[in-house]
């Protein structure tokens, strides 16, 4: 027999022009929470509008004003994923969070084994991957493959190939999340990097309830450029080896040309010769520079240390604003954005 407990999952949901999706969310997560194991955990659904041009908003307001688990966060303008997901995390008041996508490709039923393995298995966290590419493009699997193969070779964090956003976690975990208050981010090396004890699940990918995918492949070659920046430095060895490298070589070959010409004279000029290696080198030299300036450039960002979001106004059960003590956590980012009461 299961008796009440006090904890409280907090469901953090990174919105952007999902319209069409957010009801359907909620029904589906209320239906989980409402049986199993689940039916006796406290829910707080965060969601995050990420700066949403459609009636987004609107629709988790009318939503969050009328249930009582239902609170929201609202960006200044759309600041990307990575940024909802942090200002989930810092913002919910849960003993566990959850981060799932709006548009139920994240099989919010999951949340109750998830749940299961935290409390019982010891795990700090439940994380997910997809069991296959099936329905994804080819040429998008042949360079996600090939991302996650670099990146794994040259980053000490490990990245799981396939990992979704989606995943259950301790209150610590989160917080150690939050601690990290970089602006470049990218959570797939961040949830790794923190370490912890975490428990991998697979399913097999779920299409979007309603609306479309936000990332094209552009997006995604300058996201998994990021990510390679964020966790490796091997880049700018490469440039420092190649560097030597050639530096070694010039020297051998001046040494072997001053020979031949003491040796044989100086027979044909060779400007073809000297024309590829200056050209070569030229090139090389942009190549390092450009490398140089990628990590450079996030520097810059990261040394300008602006905040990661913006909130424009937010909404929090009134308990939440005014209580007297949930688990002791300061309520919102204070003297950013405006409460909306009823
Ligand atoms: N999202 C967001 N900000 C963005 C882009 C996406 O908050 O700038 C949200 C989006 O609303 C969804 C989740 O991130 O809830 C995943 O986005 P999407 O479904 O487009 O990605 P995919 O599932 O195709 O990887
Ligand atoms: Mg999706």
């Amino acid at each position: 027999m299961q008796h009440a407990n006090e904890d409280t999952i907090s469901v953090i949901v990174p919105c952007f022009n999902e319209e069409e999706s957010i009801k359907p969310f909620c029904d589906e997560v209320g239906r989980v929470f409402q049986s199993g194991v689940l039916k006796f955990v406290n829910l707080e659904i965060l969601f995050v509008d990420d700066g949403s041009s459609d009636n987004t908003l609107n629709v988790i307001k009318e939503i969050a004003f009328t249930n009582d688990s239902v609170s929201y966060l609202s960006f200044s303008r759309n600041f990307g994923k990575e940024a909802a997901i942090y200002a989930g995390l810092e913002n919910a008041t849960g003993d566990y969070c959850a981060l799932l996508d709006a548009d139920l490709q994240d099989p919010p039923h999951l949340l109750e084994q998830m749940y299961l393995a935290i409390k019982n298995e010891g795990y700090d966290c439940v994380a997910t991957k997809r069991v296959s590419r099936k329905g994804e493009p080819v040429i998008r699997s042949y360079f996600a493959k090939q991302f996650y193969r670099l990146i794994n070779s040259i980053s000490k964090t490990k990245i799981v190939d396939g990992a979704r956003d989606f995943r259950l976690m301790t209150r610590v975990m989160a917080d150690s999340i939050v601690s990290m208050r970089e602006y470049n981010r990218f959570s797939k090396g961040l949830f790794s990097w923190v370490g912890f004890n975490v428990k991998w699940l697979s399913y097999e990918n779920v299409p979007r309830v309603a609306g479309k995918s936000k990332w094209s492949f552009w997006s995604l070659l300058l996201y998994s450029i990021d990510g390679i920046l964020a966790f490796s430095v091997v880049p700018l060895a490469f440039v420092s080896f190649a560097g030597v490298l050639i530096f070694i070589l010039s020297i051998l070959g001046v040494i072997a040309i001053t020979v031949r010409t003491l040796i044989y004279g100086d027979p044909v000029p060779g400007w073809p010769s000297l024309a590829t290696i200056v050209s070569f080198l030229g090139g090389l030299q942009l190549v390092s520079l450009g490398i140089i300036g990628q990590y450079l450039s996030k520097t810059y960002l990261e040394a300008k240390n602006r905040p990661v979001y913006l909130i424009k106004e937010y909404y929090k059960r009134k308990e939440d604003v005014n209580g007297p003590d949930r688990k002791n956590r300061e309520p919102l980012s204070p003297s950013l954005g405006t409460v909306t009461r009823i």
